[in-house]
């Protein structure tokens, strides 16, 4: 049996995760503050003209009365091991601006940018800081730059100081522990809301919305009440959270069905009995983060004026959002007609097919072989339509089904030693899991 590899996220996805991804670390280094004011002292010397002058120890080092210190500097004072006889000022790298800039502002000389940026690999990186990077400027008494400090990442800090007139620079490496967290919530608008108010991370949410799938239509199926809990990974340096990582079980109770996942080591789900998550078929060809109401869902009835069975699903959604294959086969048709618009249609086996219509583009031609979660085109309002939206269809042995409700091919199951060992492993984290969720399901029971 072939291993089951995570599921295939198309290119759009990850583009969006990066920029959600990106967004996030921009508001989160986005200086927000203006940047500290010029101290008073030391004046900073051209130091090309004195390099002799040793760090000294001097009441000049100490701020003087009037010489503002923000909340950034202050910060500094904390830094354990690095706290000398330097006074230390704080800078961000502003829009528009490098080291060089910043150096220049600051009035150290372009030999000494020149001197540092090339005393190592590790300081070449600083000719490419970006906006919102941090970096602490060490003076000595006479004013000159003696030491520089700049966290790389959480856990990695370059530090460049002073030897002799030579820089010497050092990587500082904290330690990254991980420990477990977990999330859970009651979904009262939308399952996006609800994962981000339980703060998950965006990429934990997506991955949510991908381990399920196969089993639940997120777009449209999640009713108000639905609920989903999740055992993840988290790394921290020095007591603090850094990142948000992996999640290793989640369940999903949705209109009363739970549903369950466990990451294996090696980064795959099963349920908890062993059986793949990933199936033959997603629910929904749309990413659950597009389709723009998840509880009602707005029907667009075809505009023949005929009072016709609707024999699909209709999901709402900008024009321009990726549609996927559901599951792997093979293009039956993709075409054009003045009803359906741009279509696809993919025969699966001799027993299943999918139709999607109105798209605005199509990525595929008709015999051209798809695997799942593929792009196959894009949701528009061709054809006959009140709207864009993507009409969906899902046949069995030419019958038309509810995508979201129809019986599908069984998934694959561990077996033998992997299986046994999984199902220990799952029963762990289960375990775990409802060790989180007891406390609130008690608070929860007392409220009641
Ligand atoms: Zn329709």
């Amino acid at each position: 049996m072939p291993i089951i590899k995570n599921p295939k996220i198309p290119l759009l996805h990850k583009v969006i995760i990066t920029a959600i991804s990106s967004l996030l670390v921009l508001l989160i280094i986005w200086p927000s503050e203006k940047e500290p004011p010029l101290p008073v002292t030391p004046s900073v010397l051209d130091e090309t003209e004195n390099t002799s002058s040793l760090p000294q120890q001097s009441q000049d080092t100490q701020p003087k009365e009037g010489d503002t210190q923000d909340d950034e500097e202050k910060k500094e004072i904390t830094y354990k091991g690095k706290l000398n006889s330097l006074n230390w000022r704080l800078f961000k790298i502003k829009s528009g601006e490098n080291l060089a800039i910043l150096f220049d502002r600051v009035g150290i000389s372009p030999t000494t940018l020149h001197n540092l940026i090339l005393t190592d690999e590790h300081t070449k990186d600083l000719a490419s800081l970006k906006i919102g990077d941090e970096i602490q400027l060490g003076f000595d008494g006479s004013g000159k730059l003696s030491q520089l400090i700049q966290p790389i990442s959480a856990s990695k800090t370059l530090i460049v100081t002073r030897e002799n007139n030579k820089f010497e620079s050092k990587i500082e490496n904290k330690k990254v522990e991980s420990q477990l967290n977990f999330a859970t919530a009651t979904i009262t608008s939308n399952f996006w809301n609800a994962g981000i108010k339980a703060e998950l991370n965006a990429n934990q949410v997506l991955s949510l919305g991908t381990i399920f799938g196969w089993d639940i239509d997120f777009a449209l199926d999640l009713r108000k009440g639905d609920s989903f809990s999740v055992l993840y990974e988290e790394s921290l340096v020095d007591g603090v959270v850094i990142s948000k990582g992996h999640i290793l079980a989640a369940t999903v109770t949705s209109q009363g069905e739970t549903f369950t996942a466990v990451r294996t080591k090696s980064g795959q789900y099963y349920d908890e009995n062993g059986r793949a998550m990933r199936k033959a078929f997603l629910r929904s060809p749309v990413n659950f983060r597009y389709v723009s109401s998840n509880f009602n869902p707005k029907r667009l009835h075809p505009v023949t004026g005929k009072i016709k069975a609707h024999k699909g699903t209709d999901y709402v959604a900008p024009v321009g959002t990726p549609i996927w294959a559901a599951g792997d086969g093979v293009v039956s048709e993709s075409g054009f007609n003045q009803y359906n618009g741009n279509y696809v249609f993919i025969r699966h086996n001799k027993t299943y097919v999918t139709k999607y219509l109105h798209l605005t583009k199509r990525f595929v031609k008709t015999n051209e072989r798809v695997k799942q979660g593929d792009k196959i085109g894009t949701l528009g309002g061709t054809g006959r339509v009140t709207g864009p939206h993507l009409h969906y269809e899902f046949l069995v042995n030419g019958v038309h089904k509810n995508p979201r409700t129809v019986q599908l091919p069984q998934s694959q199951s561990l077996s033998g030693e992997t299986k046994r060992n999984f199902i220990a492993l799952a029963k762990q984290r289960l375990e775990k899991l409802k060790e989180f969720n007891a406390p609130l399901a008690k608070v929860a029971t007392e409220k009641k």
